[in-house]
């Protein structure tokens, strides 16, 4: 099997009837960035910067963030890459940081809340990212943001760092664009407003998941107690797409289920064009992604998604649709 996913590498990631499918990857850490290479990824559509944070033994000084980031862009070969912003707090404790307990960490201090609420700390790191990507091009995405003015401030605080860039003459980005997760479902009511700000969004169905079903993802008992791909869900997923499109606005999908090959195929069939995977799920999905039909995806999903039987999972539906090809 590794053998035969190898082999689409250096396949255009099309379905069938030509629709061109992003397929990117997610990583952490440098060593992640050599799997673009040997998997044909498009690049890095979540770059998550706490993993750094989190294996340090002390908060990373802002020329240790800086000679990371630099060398993930150089690692990517002039790929893009979308880093996130510090996703801790709440359950991803840093050991040097002095944290409260909190009764609901997922609910918590987290993210974007800590860095707006610790701006030194979301300042150093966004002045890292611009240092690093100094003459490339630059693209920054806030996690857990459920409120569009937490965008404008971060934003803000991006436009400042910028500016102190412009001031001492350093070398700037050539390009920078500012993304948002969706993965709020706060953000799903006030999406005209995130995408007339946003340069790209990205859907983090984990956390979407987790708050709109009310289940805690790191609770084995519940995490996988309701389907993804149930109408519910996917209604959602298809909402922020069909927006996302009518705003122009680009959208990627980079929660876990974009990792499985018949959920990645039910995005398809919703409409997602971008998606990132962990490393490992880029062949699989590739795999089924240039044996599928778009428009017969399309055409299949609907009528499901507007069903009114109160079926909570599509799965066996799509199985057998997929398992008839
Ligand atoms: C998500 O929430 O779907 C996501 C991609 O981010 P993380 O898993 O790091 O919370
Ligand atoms: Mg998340």
């Amino acid at each position: 099997k590794q053998e035969q996913y190898r082999a689409l590498r250096d396949r255009p990631s099309k379905t069938r009837d030509g629709a061109d499918v992003a397929l990117m990857l997610n990583a952490g850490l440098l060593v992640d960035l050599p799997h673009i290479r040997e998997t044909g990824a498009a690049g890095v559509g979540l770059f998550r910067t706490e993993l750094q944070f989190m294996v340090a033994s002390s908060m990373p000084r802002t020329a240790a963030q800086q000679q990371l980031y630099r060398a993930v862009l150089d690692a990517a070969d002039g790929k893009p890459v979308t880093f996130r912003t510090l996703d801790v707090g709440g359950d991803k404790i840093l050991p040097y940081m002095r944290a409260e307990a909190e009764e609901n960490p997922a609910l918590g201090w987290r993210a974007i809340r800590l860095g707006l609420d610790r701006p030194a700390l979301l300042r150093t790191q966004i002045r890292a990212l611009l240092n690093a990507a100094g003459g490339r091009d630059l693209r920054i995405m806030f996690p857990m943001v459920a409120c569009v003015s937490e965008f404008d401030a971060a934003r803000d605080f991006v436009r400042k760092e910028h500016a102190r860039l412009v001031k001492h003459g350093h070398p700037l980005p050539s390009s920078l664009q500012l993304g948002v997760m969706i993965e709020v479902p706060s953000l799903l009511f006030q999406l005209d407003e995130i995408l007339a700000r946003a340069d790209f969004v990205s859907v983090g169905s984990n956390d979407l998941m987790q708050f709109l079903f009310a289940v805690d993802r790191g609770n084995a008992r519940v995490a996988t107690r309701f389907d993804p791909l149930s109408p519910g869900f996917l209604r959602a997923l298809a909402h922020v797409v069909g927006r996302a499109r009518e705003a122009g606005t680009p959208v990627t999908l980079c929660g876990e289920i974009g990792s499985r090959p018949l959920e990645a195929m039910a995005l398809l069939g919703i409409g997602y064009r971008s998606l990132s995977m962990s490393p490992a799920s880029i062949g699989p999905v590739k795999a089924a992604l240039l044996d599928a039909d778009a428009a017969e995806l399309a055409a299949f999903i609907e009528p499901l998604l507007a069903r009114a039987d109160g079926a909570c999972s599509i799965r066996p539906e799509l199985k057998a649709f997929a398992a008839k090809r």
